[in-house]
């Protein structure tokens, strides 16, 4: 993909601070870091999203995260570490190469912004029928 950033960081032609590469996958640095040690990791070959990854690509890049996460934990003794993955502009999705953010919280870093929320109590009809949809779906 010419004009995705993400490729160009996997070939060199962007500066990265890289953290692991292997045959299949790129790891580096966020440039804009929620909090200290998120980290990236992407698939070498250019695809999208979740919909559109082929399982070797993602089975890849899940495996090199647990080899990462057990770095960072390590390395920077964070008192968790939230994964997260985004698919869709509709979600936030800014760079279209897949991946996985890391990104671990120090004990005195605020709570991270992808990981609290507010729990409320949902519809247990409406569940049970979004659950059922999708499980109709299920191929
Ligand atoms: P998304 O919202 O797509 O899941 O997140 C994209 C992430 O890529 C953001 O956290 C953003 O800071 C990061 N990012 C965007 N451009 C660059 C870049 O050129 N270099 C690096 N290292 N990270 C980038
Ligand atoms: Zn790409």
């Amino acid at each position: 993909m010419e004009e995705c950033i993400f490729c160009k960081i996997i070939n060199g032609e962007l500066p990265s601070f890289k953290v692991y590469e292997d045959e299949k996958v790129f790891a580096f640095e966020d440039i804009n870091p929620i909090s200290q040690g998120h980290t990236l990791i992407i698939p070498k070959r250019h695809v999208e999203n979740l919909w559109e990854i082929p399982e070797e690509d993602l089975a890849a890049v899940h495996f090199a995260s647990k080899k990462i996460i057990r770095a960072i934990k390590d390395a920077l003794n964070p008192v968790g570490v939230a994964c997260l993955q985004l698919n869709g502009r509709g979600v936030n999705q800014v760079v279209m190469h897949y991946h996985l953010h890391l990104i671990p919280r120090a004990s005195d870093e605020p709570q991270l912004p992808v990981s609290s929320w507010e729990l409320k109590p949902g519809d247990m009809k409406e569940i049970q029928q979004i659950a059922e949809k999708i499980v109709a779906a299920i191929k």
